[in-house]
C-alpha cells in the first residue's frame, strides 16, 4: 500500500501542486507547472474547462498552455455538463426536443450529435482539436456519423479514441465507417486512429471524474482526482486478459462484429480480438473445414495453457515486442500520459500471456468453475475433430446413465470425458457434495 502511495511520482505531484494552489500565490503556480516535465504529468488528470480556465487566469498561463506540445492531447469530455443536460433533456421529451422536432431541416446526426459537434467545432476555431490525439466520448450521445467524421476528417488527429456505453450510435453504419477507412486502397498513413474502445464498460476512475471548474475550484478537482486515482490502483485487480483469466467479455459479440475486426486486423485495434482456434479461417493454425464454421469469431474468454500439455494449437499472444501491437487488446483504464497503440495493449506485468477463445471454440473443453481448459491436440472428445470442426454426425456424449466422466466409452478407449455441463470431474464432484451438504444442512 505504501508502494502505490509513495513511489509514483505523478500523485506526488499531484498533492504538492494541489497544496500549492491554496497556498502560495499564482505566480508559483506557474513556476512550478512551468516545467514541461510536471505540466506533461498534471495536465492529463484535468478536464478541458479546467485547463481553459488556468489559460484564462491571465498572458502567461494562456502562453504556456497553448505554446507547450500536448497539453490537450488527451480530450475527455465526457464530464462536460453541456452535453450530460442535452442528453437528459432529449431522453425526458422535455423542451429541446420539442423544439427540433418543428424543425424539419435537422437531420437525426445534427439532432443527436449536435450538442458534440458543437463543443467539437469551437475546439477546432480555437486550434485545440487538432492537437487531440485521444478522445473520450464514453457515455455521451455519438452517432456513427460523427465517428465516421473523427475516423476519416482531415480536421481530427484522433489516435485512440473511446465510446464505450455511447448512446444513438448505429453500429452497423460504425462499422461500415471503420472498413472503409481501412479498405485495401486507403491512402498511405492513414486511417490516423490506432486504437477504438467500444466493446468494454467506461472506466470507473474517470465516471468519479468531477464535472470542472465550475463546480470546485481546481484545487479541490486535483485533491479529488489524486485520491481517485491512489483509490483505483489499490484495488487494481489486474489486466484483464493477461492478469484476469475466464469470462472477459460479458456480452455476445456479433459476427458482423468479427468481420469488421478482421477487415481492420493490424490497422485499428479494438479492447476486445478475435478467436484463433484452429477452425476459424484466421487462425495460424487453420487446415480447412466447413466454410460456415470457419467464419472469424471474436474471443469472450482468455485462457491459460492447455491443462494437459500447457499450450494451445495457436500459440499464446505475448505483451509488446512479441506479438504484434495491433494483434492486442486494448486495455482498460485508458493510458493518461500517452496516446501510444503500445501504452493502451502493454500490460502492467511483463512475464504474462494469454489464449483468446470464442465459446463455440471451448464448448465441452472448458471448465466454468475453475478455468481449466484441454486443447484440440490434447482432447479430441467425439463430435469435434482435431482441427476444432464439428462433425456432422455428432455421437451421444450426453448419456444421463453415465455418470462417471472416466466410464463414458469415447471412440478413443484412453480418451475420458473432460467436461460435462461446463464442469471438470474435480468441480463436477465438488458441486455435487456442496449440493449434498445445502441438503443435510440445519
Ligand atoms: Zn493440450
Ligand atoms: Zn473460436
Ligand atoms: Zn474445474
Amino acid at each position: 500500500m505504501s508502494l502505490a502511495t509513495f513511489n509514483d511520482p505523478t500523485r506526488e505531484e499531484l498533492q504538492l501542486l494541489a497544496s500549492t494552489v491554496t497556498e502560495v500565490p499564482t505566480t508559483s503556480l506557474y513556476g512550478t507547472i512551468h516545467n514541461s516535465l510536471v505540466l506533461s504529468h498534471v495536465i492529463p488528470y484535468l478536464s478541458i474547462s479546467s485547463i481553459l480556465s488556468l489559460a484564462a487566469t491571465n498572458r502567461a498561463f494562456r502562453e504556456l498552455l497553448f505554446s507547450t506540445p500536448g497539453v490537450f492531447r488527451h480530450l475527455d469530455l465526457t464530464h462536460i455538463k453541456a452535453l450530460k443536460f442535452e442528453i437528459d433533456k432529449i431522453d425526458h421529451g422535455g423542451e429541446v426536443w420539442r423544439n427540433v422536432q418543428l424543425d424539419e431541416n435537422v437531420t437525426e446526426d445534427d439532432f443527436y450529435s449536435g450538442p458534440l459537434r458543437g463543443i467539437l467545432s469551437t475546439l477546432k476555431r480555437q486550434h485545440i482539436l487538432e492537437n487531440v490525439q485521444t478522445l473520450v466520448l464514453d457515455g455521451l450521445s455519438v452517432t456513427s456519423e460523427l465517428c465516421h467524421d473523427i475516423i476519416n476528417d482531415a480536421a481530427f488527429n484522433v489516435r485512440v479514441l473511446s465510446i464505450r456505453d455511447v448512446k444513438n450510435l448505429n453500429q452497423a453504419k460504425l462499422r461500415q465507417a471503420l472498413q472503409y477507412a481501412c479498405r485495401p486502397t486507403r491512402r498511405a498513413g492513414s486511417p490516423k486512429l490506432k486504437a477504438l474502445y467500444v466493446f468494454g464498460s467506461r472506466d470507473v476512475l474517470a465516471a468519479a471524474k468531477p464535472s470542472g471548474p465550475s463546480a470546485s475550484s481546481i484545487s479541490t478537482e486535483w485533491n479529488k482526482k489524486s485520491q481517485t486515482a491512489l483509490a483505483s490502483s489499490l484495488k487494481q485487480e489486474g489486466d484483464a486478459w493477461w492478469h484476469k483469466k475466464g469470462r472477459i467479455i460479458p456480452r455476445p459479440v456479433s459476427q458482423e462484429w468479427a468481420n469488421c475486426l478482421l477487415a481492420c486486423r493490424g490497422i485499428i485495434a479494438f479492447d476486445a480480438v478475435l478467436c484463433q482456434g484452429p477452425r476459424h479461417r484466421n487462425s495460424p493454425v487453420y487446415k480447412g473445414g466447413s466454410d460456415a464454421d470457419s467464419a472469424p469469431a471474436v474471443a469472450t474468454y482468455a485462457l491459460s495453457g492447455c491443462e494437459n500439455c500447457h499450450k494451445a494449437p495457436e500459440g499464446f499472444t505475448y505483451p509488446s515486442g512479441i506479438s504484434p501491437d495491433a494483434s492486442l487488446p486494448l486495455l482498460a483504464p485508458l493510458p493518461l500520459l500517452s496516446s501510444s497503440l503500445r501504452a493502451a495493449t502493454t500490460p502492467k506485468d511483463a512475464d504474462t500471456s494469454f489464449v483468446p477463445r470464442c465459446m463455440d471454440c471451448i464448448r465441452e473443453r472448458y471448465c466454468t468453475s475453475c478455468n481449466k481448459w484441454w486443447c484440440e491436440s490434447c482432447y479430441d472428445f467425439s463430435g469435434q475433430s482435431s482441427s476444432g470442426h464439428y462433425a456432422t454426425q455428432i455421437a451421444i456424449v450426453d448419456d444421463d446413465t453415465v455418470n462417471d466422466f472416466g466410464d463414458l466409452d469415447l471412440e478413443v478407449p484412453t480418451m475420458k470425458v473432460k467436461v460435462r455441463n461446463g464442469l471438470c470431474h474435480p468441480c463436477t464432484l465438488t458441486r455435487a457434495q456442496e449440493e449434498e451438504n445445502d441438503k443435510s444442512g440445519p
